[in-house]
């Protein structure tokens, strides 16, 4: 199915909207019924334990630039490409951090904490959790990933903080999205492609879109 920017932007700003509205208690309430505790295992950063993505927003980069003295090119790469235009050129949306070639995140140490803790990605800040409108639900439901530390004790004062990471982390994630859309001149729509990442992308040029525009990058 061809993908539209106007269905997706008009559907995200309806789900904008939802997200806005989530109680903060009452996802801290839910999250301490589910209960968490990290344990420092690190597994959620290896590329063992599955899928080890950590996509990262203009901020996220900047921040991580300025607080650690690293050039873009040191620790982002193109994400998945999304679809290939009229002439070649493959389309990715956003950035995502490298991996070292055991697919581990370049971050880890072999002790399991991280060289960037304190700047680290939305997605790292709040994990094992995420929200996700599911099933074509209005209000977003919080989920959880595997993780070793589900379920342990979670005081009040951490759910609290971590129920607002997740709404922040909501919001940011679809504000992008729409900017990202919205930067998207010239492709109003487009036939998603599903392409082999184990092939590499040598010898295409990439365009990599995000909400501060667009970069090419040629081999
Ligand atoms: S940035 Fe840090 S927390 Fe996030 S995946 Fe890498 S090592 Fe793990």
């Amino acid at each position: 199915m061809r993908f539209n920017i106007l269905d997706a932007v008009n559907d995200l700003k309806v789900k904008i909207s939802m997200a806005d509205k989530l109680s903060i208690n009452e996802m801290a309430k839910q999250l301490v019924s589910i209960g968490f505790e990290c344990m420092w295992c690190g597994e959620c950063c290896r590329a063992r334990s599955g899928d080890n993505t950590v996509i990262l927003f203009p901020d996220e980069i900047r921040l991580i630039m300025d607080s650690h003295g690293m050039t873009p090119n040191e620790f982002c790469e193109p994400s998945i490409p999304q679809f290939m235009d009229d002439i070649g050129i493959l389309h990715c949306f956003e950035w995502v951090q490298k991996r070292h070639s055991s697919g581990d995140c370049i971050f880890i140490r072999a002790d399991n904490t991280c060289r960037i803790y304190q700047q680290r990605p939305w997605i790292c800040s709040t994990y094992p959790f995420f929200l996700s409108f599911t099933n074509g639900s209005a209000k977003p439901d919080i989920m959880v990933s595997e993780c070793k530390g589900v379920g342990r004790l979670m005081d009040e004062d951490d759910a609290l903080k971590l129920a607002k990471l997740l709404k922040g982390r909501l919001l940011a994630e679809i504000t992008e999205e729409i900017r990202l859309l919205d930067n998207l001149e010239g492709f109003e729509d487009w036939e998603p492609i599903k392409f082999d990442s184990g092939k590499g992308y040598q010898g295409y040029t990439i365009a990599v879109h995000d909400s501060c525009g667009m970069i090419y990058i040629t081999d």
